[in-house]
């Protein structure tokens, strides 16, 4: 995938471009920007009318990136200018995150809520049990109903952020729900938001030999300890507080299956390793 004057090349026979004139935006980023990346759900019932909506001129939001079910892309605004997609936000000491950062909005339904068999949108669509992901938010403390992402939907998603990561000096990949939190629960935790970030921006540490048996200690502040390896696994345990020892047992996907008083898995980048 490739990035021309600023849009997605249209024709790369891999991917489906539409490009849409969305003439609202007007400002350019400043020098060495954008260095950011921020992933969204649209919360709508299909990727062309979220589009086509965010272009409007009398809606006051806008994405650069709106990726559909089957991986079909929408370009509205060009990668050099401003849109506005992170409203009021705040991310490693910056505020108001759009003069920094491309949006990237994915064509999904957001919050569920079980009806008989099947799992109702906001906006009344039912959806089949097997695009409902039962998960805990990383904002959150209990499990809700999510809409689950399509595998095409984020594997074109990563194939957009790598393009973007080859023409920027993009640092970081962040979801909405970590730069509002509380205010915002995009992309949510059917996202797999730390393996897919990981992959992108720490690509060579994957390609280190995987840790086993090894002696380690948590980082974080609070680190989450979960059933299985990703955000989509339930939390099993309070968080480990920082400077918790730990045994990790196994790697995967960037994360470590631990034991401690309790067994579980953590994102390997909050576990810093002491002895092999
Ligand atoms: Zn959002």
């Amino acid at each position: 995938m490739e990035i021309d004057s600023n849009f997605l090349l249209l024709e790369d026979g891999l991917h489906q471009v539409t490009k849409l004139s969305c003439t609202k935006n007007s400002v350019k980023f400043g020098p060495g920007l954008p260095d950011t990346i921020v992933i969204h759900y649209t919360a709508g019932s299909s990727a062309a009318s979220s589009a086509h909506y965010l272009c409007r001129d009398d809606v006051k939001a806008s994405a650069h990136i709106v990726i559909g079910r089957n991986g079909e892309i929408y370009q509205l605004v060009p990668f050099d200018t401003i849109a506005w997609h992170a409203g009021v936000s705040a991310y490693g000491g910056r505020t108001l995150l759009n003069q920094y950062a491309i949006g990237i909005e994915l064509d999904n339904a957001g919050v569920l809520t079980k009806v008989g068999n099947e799992f109702q949108a906001w906006f009344g669509t039912k959806y089949p049990a097997n695009e409902a992901v039962y998960a805990t938010h990383r904002n959150e403390t209990k499990p809700r109903y999510w809409q689950a992402y399509t595998d095409r939907q984020i594997e074109v998603c990563h194939d957009v952020c790598e393009a973007l990561i080859k023409k920027f000096s993009i640092n970081n990949i962040v979801g909405h729900e970590e730069i509002a939190p509380g205010r915002k629960q995009d992309p949510g935790p059917a996202f797999p938001l730390d393996s897919f970030r990981e992959s992108l921006l720490f690509k060579n540490e994957s390609d280190t030999p995987n840790i086993v048996n090894a002696k380690g200690e948590v980082s974080a502040n609070l680190l989450n300890i979960r059933s299985g390896a990703g955000v989509n696994f339930d939390k099993i345990a309070k968080p480990l507080a920082a400077g918790t020892k730990v045994k990790v047992l196994e790697e995967r996907d960037g994360w470590y299956r631990i034991t401690t008083t309790i067994e579980g898995w953590v994102s390997k980048s909050h576990v810093t390793i002491k002895t092999k």
